[in-house]
């Protein structure tokens, strides 16, 4: 049953030397988990494989973007046949047209919208349009929130202290990180405590309306409606980043299923289908803000590209032929029901978070409400409970601090393997 894994290690050591840390992106480093990285060379459906040539039933999926399954055909004839008639124009298409107009038809918030490369470049044009549009310069984050790497989202509070914002990173300066004020998930006192000593200098207020980047943690009943309201009496905008919950919450996003409409909202991930994008739109009086019309400038020379967005069509119509929404729905109820059912008395161990079609297993008992919650889950139990894992075939993020992704493609017997895999190790590790 033990995998053999020694190309990848081979290999991961040569990119150690080319690449900082073997990777171009961290958590795929396997840092965490005190592993060495596997090297993944295709992947069909809800499976993935490495080039040692092990199969695993996937739960990265990319970290979202995926949720038809891998190589969705689809989606791969989309993809060569607009690439046979150029790859990049620097003109508008009328496939963006097309885009845009799905967006807008699934997310009613969003009036007009603009096409960027990625998550982060859609998060941080969103907060300049919103310091533009409102001659405010702070922001209100959450602790435990991530919204891409652009250095006014890198912050988090240091050490309880709300007034002071730390930096999550070398290399960003005070001057900026000062803006980005932390408020604490479901704790809306947190927030007006942040809007009451800054009177009029807040211009939005940032969240994931599910957060899925700490692990799944969800909004508490009625937080995200008074978080709006509140936002709003203070004339701040709302901004959802639903990078990862738009398309796959609902079409219409966490927005759709809780019937909250944003100022601004963020998505990218299911939008380009496994290509890179990112887009931002809302209100068409904010949208009205950015260059060419306003005076917020923002500008890609591969923006709305077009095998990106031929991409991002062929996903957003097969997902809504296939009911794929539904169908990662049902995949993840399956798995979390019979993960509850095998793992009753561990309770005090272990809480599953889930929503939809995404979870996280903390190795921590009681509830995870929010960041602090989530600290106190056992890393070194989760470092077995991956290990294990990994050993019998199942191929999730490196970390506790991220969701388990479900796809349309995952089957009951995907689910049934991975739920005796999942239960026996978690059976094994939380004893001692
Ligand atoms: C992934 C993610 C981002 C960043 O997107 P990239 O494409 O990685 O730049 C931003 N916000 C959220 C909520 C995300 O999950």
């Amino acid at each position: 049953m033990s995998r053999s894994f020694n190309k990848s290690i081979e290999k991961a050591r040569l990119a150690g030397t080319l690449m900082p840390g073997g990777v171009n992106s961290p958590v795929r480093a396997f840092k965490s988990v005190g592993l060495p990285p596997l090297l993944i060379n295709r992947a069909q459906g809800s499976k993935i494989y490495d080039i040692d040539g092990n199969e695993y039933i996937d739960y990265v999926m990319s970290y979202g973007p995926m949720l038809l399954g891998h190589a969705d055909e689809r989606v791969a004839k989309a993809i060569s046949d607009v690439s046979s008639s150029g790859f990049s124009f620097g003109a508008t298409t009328e496939r963006e047209i097309e885009l845009a107009e799905l967006i807008n038809k699934n997310f009613p918030s969003i009036e007009m919208v603009r096409l960027v490369n990625s998550g982060t470049e859609a998060v941080m044009s969103a907060v300049r349009l919103a310091r533009g549009f409102t001659g405010r310069s702070k922001i209100i984050k959450f602790e435990g929130c991530y919204h891409g790497h652009s250095d006014s989202m890198l912050v988090k509070a240091g050490s309880g202290a709300l007034t002071t914002s730390v930096p999550s990173s070398a290399g960003i300066p005070e001057g900026l990180s000062k803006d980005t004020l932390v408020a604490v998930y479901n704790d809306l006192s947190s927030v007006k405590n942040i809007f009451s000593a800054n009177k009029n200098l807040i211009a939005a207020v940032i969240i994931e309306p599910v957060a899925a980047n700490m692990g799944v943690v969800l909004p508490a009943e009625g937080f995200l409606e008074n978080l709006t309201v509140l936002a709003r009496e203070n004339g701040a905008l709302v901004i959802f980043d639903e990078v990862i919950t738009g398309f796959r919450l609902s079409l219409g996003g966490a927005q759709g299923l809780f019937k909250i409409k944003p100022d601004i909202t963020c998505l990218g991930k299911i939008i380009g289908g496994g290509l890179p994008i990112g887009a931002f739109g809302g209100r068409k009086d904010i949208m009205e803000y950015l260059s060419p019309l306003g005076p917020v400038y923002q500008a890609g020379t591969l923006s709305g590209n077009p095998v990106c967005v031929a991409a991002g069509i062929a996903t957003i119509k097969a997902i809504e032929e296939d009911g794929a929404v539904s169908k990662a729905n049902e995949a993840s109820d399956y798995l979390v029901k019979s993960l509850k059912g095998e793992l009753k008395n561990f309770d005090d161990k272990i809480t599953i978070n889930s929503i939809s079609s995404i979870l996280t297993i903390f190795f921590k008992g009681g509830s995870v409400n929010n960041f602090n919650d989530v600290m106190k889950s056992d890393a070194n139990l989760f470092k077995e409970f991956f290990a294990s894992a990994l050993n019998g075939g199942i191929f999730m993020a490196p970390s506790q601090y991220e969701a388990m992704f479900l796809s349309s493609k995952h089957t009951k017997s995907d689910i049934d393997k991975t739920v005796s895999v999942l239960a026996g190790a978690i059976k094994i590790y939380s004893r001692h």
